[in-house]
């Protein structure tokens, strides 16, 4: 408890993340606001509060966008008070089926192949669309995760453990394609890879790499999380890498969380990896002219804090129109597995960002997360909107 009280005390209670929060924008709710968690979280570290469902129910609306801990003048590190409470307060804690799915398969190999072909059969047999009429995912309750699965595709060629690079070598680094990147964005790994290599670096991709732990710990299982950073450490630590540039920001800000800080201090977003030695594309780029939307995920903006990377990048890419949604624009809702468990809040937040994203008209929104870029596809599905969606390094690859 020591450790809750250590960090919940800093909060001075100024009130200055109030608006920046939001299930507080849309709740106008105390109790749904990073002040109003903090008050209850040391209210009940200090004994002085029961840990009954509704304050449980509080704490478990927080998305962990980490907008209040941007801001906060008082540096409270309001994201490990979270996972520190969620981990300390319910050692027996139970994820709903949905989760449990999604995270199954995030951590298990095995579960995540049976996963694969289990989708493709559901998918060209037509067995979605009959389920979809019969409305059965909405009677067995797991509509929040059918709405997000991709469109059917043929699968890429398979992702290969180690690719040279293409130009006088510059470097060697690590891809870090986590759990679903090779399964669910196959399109986005083989962009990364083309790119790299392309601008002199050769590529490991360790098979023994796993998930990066965000779904167990955000879910107060730290020490699955635990294990699967050293899965990771392991992975990548017998490679001799310059970098491990990272495709899914969610994951990069996970993994730069690690407290083994020689792996830690290696990660970096591809999006900041490929500004820092982008000039070297520049020549190399075909012109587009389209309008591009940058959607920016909060682990990209609150952890990471490298927002102006994607627009950066972007940038070299001859008459394209880059354009970011404002900075007023709050989580998409997405959240790793809130979206399945808070339905209906994970559906207002979206709403906001397609509304301000659709208004700019573009041809194509970016998103450097795979879980928002899901969700925000499942969005505009639902509202019969056909927009593609796609890794900023995916428009890159494609003008090479
Ligand atoms: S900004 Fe920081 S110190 Fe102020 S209320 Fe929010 S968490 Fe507390
Ligand atoms: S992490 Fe996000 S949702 Fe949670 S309290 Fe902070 S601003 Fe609000």
């Amino acid at each position: 408890m020591n450790d809750l009280l250590t960090d919940a005390d800093l909060c001075v209670k100024c009130g200055l993340c109030l608006p920046y929060c939001p299930t507080y924008t849309h709740t106008q709710n105390e109790n749904e606001s990073p002040r109003g968690r903090i008050a209850l979280i040391q209210g009940w570290a200090g004994q002085k509060l029961a840990g009954s469902e509704a304050l449980f129910g509080h704490i478990d609306n927080c998305l962990l966008c980490r907008s209040c801990e941007r801001v906060c003048p008082a540096v409270v590190p309001y994201g490990r008070l979270i996972d520190n409470f969620r981990s300390q307060s319910r050692p027996e804690h139970h994820s709903s089926v949905r989760v449990s799915l999604i995270k199954k398969v995030a951590h298990d190999q095995k579960a995540r192949r049976w996963a694969q072909q289990g989708l493709r059969l559901y998918q060209s047999s037509h067995l979605q669309q009959t389920a979809r009429l019969l409305k059965l995912p909405q009677l067995l309750r797991f509509q929040a995760l059918e709405r997000l699965l991709p469109a059917h595709s043929q699968p890429s060629p398979a992702i290969k453990s180690h690719y040279l690079a293409t130009t006088p070598q510059q470097g060697t680094v690590g891809l870090f394609v986590g759990c679903m990147g090779e399964w669910l964005d196959q399109e986005t790994v083989q962009a990364a890879v083309t790119v790299l290599t392309c601008l002199g670096f050769a590529v490991h991709i360790p098979t023994r790499q796993a998930c990066c732990g965000a779904l167990a710990l955000h879910d107060g299982d730290q020490a699955t999380a635990q294990q699967l950073a050293d899965t990771n450490i392991s992975a990548f630590g017998e490679l001799d890498l310059d970098a491990i540039v990272s495709i899914a920001s969610g994951c990069g800000s996970q993994l730069r969380e690690y407290t083994h800080l020689g792996f830690a201090h290696k990660v970096i977003d591809i999006s900041q990896f490929l500004s820092q030695v982008g000039d070297r594309l520049t020549t190399r780029l075909k012109p587009l002219s389209k309008t591009v939307c940058i959607h920016t995920p909060c682990s990209l903006k609150n952890v990471l804090r490298t927002e102006q990377s994607i627009f950066k990048l972007l940038q070299h890419i001859p008459e394209l129109n880059v354009i970011p949604l404002p900075d007023t624009v709050q989580c998409c809702g997405s959240a790793g597995s809130y979206m399945l468990d808070h339905p209906n809040m994970a559906r207002i937040l979206l709403n906001a960002v397609l509304d301000r994203a659709l208004q700019q008209q573009p041809d194509t929104l970016v998103s450097s997360n795979i879980g928002c870029a899901l969700h925000i596809k499942a969005g505009l599905r639902e509202r019969g909107v056909r927009l593609e969606v796609v890794h900023p390094v995916v428009l890159l690859a494609r003008q090479l």
